[in-house]
């Protein structure tokens, strides 16, 4: 992975090699800017020759894979056409928050809806509540949001001139089908019969666990509601009054044990779809913020990168996808340690605890600095006394008492004074961490592996 290169004022320049970097902070020609990514500034130099370079995203529904490349075009002696090859200068995978965002939502909501119904009578209130054109599921919006912000935060560190996106082609027939045009995630729009219609129609009209037609079907969580199941369409199915009563509030696996091939019909069933109408319902919302960035925005279908990976021979991995998103003749540059940048969030505005029942429990400080430190920032300390003795760099998790805890790549260190921390970076709501093949790297870039708990 090369080294991202600032100017005297901060004007991004072009990446450096790693020993380059060394080489430049050893002779005092540059200072450390920032850890994660690894940036430098040079101290004397004031703007420099810049080559075209191009972000490119592979948005997926659990991980985006970001790569960013140097282009280099030329004519192909064989046909005369024009060629890109991309010289990956860094790679990173991007983990959105996903579920958590809707563990939090979905509490907070129970606890609202239980105190006004408990403590008092209130009319019910007119429907008016319609959401603008666009809207997104908080989780949904969380993607598009930090897909964008990563990118942002890059073209303050490499000289970017446009971007590439994977905009996903879908089968027609699967287009129009509801589930994956997104209105799964609209709750009512696809609701009562028309969940029915659907289901009997994506499920042959058959019953899913014994395979019976002709016979009256119900609906069926396939992950029981009272075990975490949603009532999303995909989680849906459709059985005989039997097999219904039967399977009860059993999982789908323990109901179907003894049946491994109706079970392997379920899997197929379920997953891919759910992930297809996540991205599905991202990617457009994605594509037009990016395009208000200003770059020129190529977009490319996940039929093309398939190809492009295929004939270059390269492992699938998100990183990757996304450096042979678009039109791309070859893709060079090896294959430098992937960045992991997992989205943590900058903590929690709630101030106050909540007991089951929603009413409050305890109250948390009102400062969420103690000591010039907060929670998320990276750290690196030196304990020369007591049990702890050591050095230990990640990522804090600060206390009022001034002892802190810090999350290092190999685990949580309690109980660390304050007094023996360094900041390194301040918390961006994000944690990092270096996916190392190549250890040069990982020892170029000290600590960075700390501050993620476990990187999917
Ligand atoms: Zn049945």
């Amino acid at each position: 992975m090369q080294v991202f290169v600032l100017d005297k004022r901060k004007k991004p320049l072009m990446p450096c090699h790693p020993a380059r970097a060394r080489e430049l902070l050893d002779n005092g020609k540059a200072g450390v800017h920032k850890i994660a990514p690894f940036t430098i500034r040079l101290k004397e130099r004031v703007g420099g020759v810049v080559q075209t370079v191009r972000i490119k995203i592979d948005p997926g529904s659990k991980t985006s894979g970001i790569a960013v490349a140097r282009e280099e075009t030329t004519v192909s002696p064989k046909t005369g056409e024009t060629e890109t090859t991309a010289h990956v200068l860094f790679l990173a995978e991007l983990t959105h928050r996903r579920g958590s965002i809707r563990d939090s939502l979905t509490p907070r909501r129970a606890f609202r809806r239980r105190r006004r119904s408990k403590l008092r009578h209130r009319a019910p209130r007119f429907d008016n509540r319609t959401r603008p054109e666009g809207w997104l599921p908080p989780s949904l919006h969380h993607r598009v949001d930090t897909t964008v912000s990563l990118v942002e935060r890059l073209r303050k560190s490499v000289p970017v001139v446009a971007i590439s996106q994977e905009l996903v082609r879908f089968d027609l027939q699967k287009i129009e089908t509801p589930e994956i045009a997104g209105v799964e995630y609209q709750q009512g729009t696809l609701a009562g019969y028309e969940v029915r219609e659907y289901l009997l129609e994506k499920w042959g009209r058959t019953c899913a666990y014994c395979g019976k037609t002709d016979v009256p079907l119900e609906i069926d969580p396939i992950h029981p509601r009272s075990k975490g199941g949603s009532d999303r369409v995909s989680n849906l199915t459709l059985a005989c009054r039997p097999c219904n009563e039967r399977k009860g509030n059993r999982d789908v696996e323990a109901f179907l044990k003894k049946k491994p091939d109706l079970l392997k019909n379920h899997a197929r069933a379920k997953t891919p779809l759910r992930d297809a109408a996540a991205v599905n319902a991202t990617r457009w919302p994605l594509f037009e913020r990016l395009k208000r960035t200003g770059l020129p925005v190529e977009t490319g279908s996940g039929g093309r990168t398939k190809h492009n990976r295929t004939r270059l021979g390269l492992p699938k991995t998100h990183s990757l996808d996304a450096a042979c998103v678009g039109k791309v003749a070859r893709v060079e540059g090896g294959n430098p340690p992937v960045l992991g940048i997992k989205a943590t969030g900058r903590g929690s505005y709630q101030r106050t605890r909540l007991d089951a029942f929603g009413f409050p429990r305890g109250f948390l400080t009102r400062k969420k600095s103690h000591f010039g430190f907060q929670t998320g920032d990276l750290v690196h300390a030196v304990v020369t006394t007591g049990k702890k003795i050591g050095t230990y760099v990640g990522r804090v998790a600060v206390r009022a008492s001034g002892s802190f805890n810090i999350r290092t790549g190999s685990g949580v260190v309690q109980g660390v004074s304050h007094k023996a921390c360094r900041c390194l970076q301040r918390g961006d709501g994000y944690g990092y961490s270096l996916s190392t093949k190549n250890r040069k790297a990982s020892a170029f870039l000290p600590g960075i592996n700390a501050g993620v708990g476990n990187r999917a």
